[in-house]
């Protein structure tokens, strides 16, 4: 097992493991190629693990362009009290990873050495995943759900964080999903598959999905009733299917922005979008004025359906450990199946960013380190 994590609690003194060469990739320039850094400098420990796989989000393949880097980079400033812009260069990319625990500081008890875990870095512009040391904090980390591959573990934590905080502003939970009918636009994906699996779990009193028509078996074994989005028909179909307390989109299509049309009127219906302009808004006019943008297309976007008591918002991943810890139960009681496309070595992470970054995933795309 070459990938090792560590955990941190809290800040302590530096702890380095007995590793010696780390090898990680990363971009040394925005929209640079994807280079392996072999002399990687280890990270400095403040609470330690090992970890073996990791997964690629379509937002990987954006970020190593320098999508979203004036908000990151202004993170990396307030998290480093530094008054001066902090280069975010090198790069390495990956949010997501699962692994075995290598060490841990004081601050960690809810693991030992040896341990199998899975979890998300934080904050957002930290250090990637697709390294041989990866520093995780302990309260966005859980131990593997039983039974499953570093693989399947590490499809996990980024899309079920999203989806968890998509439904958190939803205010759709465990406790009400039963009366309510959600809409899922782009079900097929490592996001919209999670999220059919969350709510099938939760007992959701309907679940449909927009996606291709070659992906209906895998939306039917999941529990969800599938409209082809390219299909002539789909608009009507999607109105005999509703109508939707909650729609969740995933992808920003002219037939997710009309199905706000399809959701009650009066009734605190929310149209939830994971799709939102601020990163490349924030990226092209500076932050005052890449938020106040981002505002204005909100604006846009919401005010007709506000109209009628139509909600809409925009939602973006968020650690969280209760979610975290909800999913790995739900994957040993068999309700939740990681959905495990493709799995590349380490060596082809390129190769891994090519098929992610087209944006047809079919479930996840993890990287395996051996
Ligand atoms: P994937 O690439 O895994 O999935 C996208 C899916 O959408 C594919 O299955 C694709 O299949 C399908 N699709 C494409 N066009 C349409 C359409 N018009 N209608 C319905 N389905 C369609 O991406 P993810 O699920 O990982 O992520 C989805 C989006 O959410 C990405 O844009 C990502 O950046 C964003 N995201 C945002 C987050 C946030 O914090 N706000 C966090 C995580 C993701 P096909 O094209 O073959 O039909």
């Amino acid at each position: 097992l070459r990938t090792k994590a560590m955990l941190s609690r809290r800040l302590f003194t530096p702890i380095r493991t007995a590793s010696s060469s780390i090898r990680a990739w990363q971009v040394d320039e925005w929209g640079g190629d994807l280079r392996l850094e072999s002399n990687y400098a280890q990270p400095v420990l403040t609470g330690p693990n090992q970890v073996l796989a990791a997964s690629v989000n379509p937002i990987d393949t954006y970020q190593i362009k320098g999508y979203g880097n004036e908000l990151l980079s202004t993170w990396k400033m307030v998290t480093d009290r530094s008054f001066n812009p902090v280069s975010r260069l090198p790069y390495t990319p990956g949010r997501d990873c699962a692994g075995v625990v290598e060490a841990i500081g004081p601050g960690v008890n809810r693991f030992k050495v040896g341990d199998k875990v899975m979890g998300v870095t934080q904050p957002p512009a930290t250090r990637g995943t697709l390294a041989d040391l990866v520093v995780l904090e302990a309260d966005a980390t859980v131990g593997t759900p039983a039974k499953s591959t570093f693989e399947e573990a590490a499809s996990l934590p980024y899309v079920a964080c999203t989806v968890w905080n998509a439904f958190l502003v939803a205010r759709l939970n465990k406790d009400n999903a039963r009366n309510n009918r959600i809409l899922i636009h782009g079900g097929s994906g490592g996001v919209g598959t999670m999220a059919v699996q969350l709510l099938r779990a939760w007992g959701a009193r309907k679940v449909v999905v927009t996606c291709s028509s070659d992906s209906f078996d895998t939306m039917r074994s999941l529990g969800a009733e599938p409209v082809d989005y390219r299909s002539p028909t789909a608009t009507d179909e999607l109105i005999a299917a509703g109508p939707y307390e909650v729609i969740l989109s995933c992808v920003d299509s002219p037939l997710s922005q009309w199905s706000d049309k399809i959701m009650g009127i009066w009734r605190n219906c929310v149209h939830i979008s994971i799709v939102s302009p601020m990163l490349a808004d924030t990226d092209r006019y500076g932050l005052p004025m890449g938020l106040a943008s981002t505002a204005a297309k909100y604006f846009a976007r919401s005010w007709e359906s506000s109209l009628q008591g139509r909600w809409f918002s925009y939602a973006y991943f968020l650690p969280n450990l209760d979610c975290l810890q909800e999913v790995a139960t739900l994957v040993e009681q068999g309700q939740i199946k990681p959905m495990v496309e493709k799995v590349y070595p380490f060596e082809a992470v390129p190769e891994a960013f090519e098929k992610v970054g087209q944006k047809h995933g079919r479930g996840k795309t993890v990287i395996k380190m051996e």
